[in-house]
């Protein structure tokens, strides 16, 4: 291991990635039992429209409680399912059970559910998500799935046939923590997006800089003129949210309006309800 350099600097900091290097491969042994044996769950964040009262629908985070590390982030471990292979099937879950999910929920709430780049790669995901909308019996219009910027960078042809189809079949797509990325205007106008996630580095510093609350606004304007709807990310005060509804976004997510909570927490699941009641429908709104 690098010993024939002769200087005991560089096998120290060898031997640091070598330690990360081996925590990473049992991080990633762990993650394939976990996906095995049910260690994941999805948490859901709600969407509010503008008014910050009605609930739109929710987002599906993932969450790993590990039996001995605890909680994992999924941006720790998101990246190692993406780099072993193991996204499509952790990719395939999530779609699966967010849709399951959702199918019990009251018309018209959504389920918003992240792709990450590597789905895109075997041009199965069309038929992964018709399968798992099918299966669960959910109108394509109730799923939302919410894609980067830095996955159009990829391989962007097929991104943009598949999402195309997606589209077509009625499903929206959203772009993600827009605005910390490459941020080309191309792309939205050569993606069918229908809405854009404000990053939440945006909202955060709304009070804080004027230049920022004018980015926003711009953002705001130029998706509205493009017929795409706008959520802010991140909405922790009442002094941000008021600032996004004076600059006329259309969607608010964040933990002023609600963390990401297990699906047990959001209401009754409909199993529990007695047989024969009335129809949910004029509960919906609030309800879940
Ligand atoms: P994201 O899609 O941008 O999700 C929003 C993140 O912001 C979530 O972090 C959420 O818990 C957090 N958040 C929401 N409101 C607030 C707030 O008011 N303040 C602060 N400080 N944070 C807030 P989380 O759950 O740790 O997820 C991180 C990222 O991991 C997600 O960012 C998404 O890119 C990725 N991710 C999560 N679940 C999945 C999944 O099922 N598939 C894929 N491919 N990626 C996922
Ligand atoms: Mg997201
Ligand atoms: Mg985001
Ligand atoms: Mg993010």
């Amino acid at each position: 291991r690098a010993k024939s350099t002769g200087r005991s600097t560089f096998s120290f900091y060898d031997a640091t990635m070598d330690e990360q290097l081996q925590d990473r491969r049992m991080l990633t042994r762990e993650l394939r039992d976990a996906i095995a044996g049910n260690q994941l769950t999805l948490a859901y964040q709600p969407l509010h429209a503008a008014n910050g009262l009605t609930l739109t629908g929710y987002e599906a985070l993932l969450r790993w409680q590990h039996p001995s590390r605890g909680a994992v982030g999924p941006a720790e471990f998101i990246p190692l399912a993406e780099d072993s292979g193991l996204i499509d099937a952790l990719g395939r879950w999530v779609l699966r059970r967010a849709c399951a999910d959702a199918a019990g929920w009251p018309e018209p709430l959504s389920v918003a559910v992240n792709l990450s780049a590597a789905q895109f790669g075997r041009g199965e995901l069309v038929a992964v998500v018709s399968a798992a909308l099918a299966d669960a019996g959910l109108a394509p219009h109730r799923l939302e799935l919410e894609i980067t910027e830095s996955l159009l960078m990829s391989n962007t042809e097929q991104t943009l046939g598949t999402l195309q189809v997606l589209s077509a079949m009625g499903i929206a797509i959203a772009m993600d923590d827009f605005g910390t990325g490459y941020s080309s205007l191309a792309y939205l106008w050569r993606f069918p997006f229908d809405k854009v996630k404000i990053d939440r580095a945006f909202t955060q510093n709304l009070g804080s800089d004027p230049k920022v609350s004018l980015i926003v606004h711009s953002i705001i304007s130029l998706a509205h003129s493009l017929n795409i709807r706008v959520n802010a990310e991140g909405v922790e005060t009442p002094a941000q949210m008021a600032a996004l509804q004076a600059h006329g976004c259309d969607e608010l997510q964040g933990f002023l309006l609600g963390h990401p909570r297990p699906l047990a927490a959001l209401a009754p699941r409909p199993a529990v309800l007695p047989p024969r009641q009335a129809p949910r429908r004029g509960a919906a709104g609030h309800s879940i």
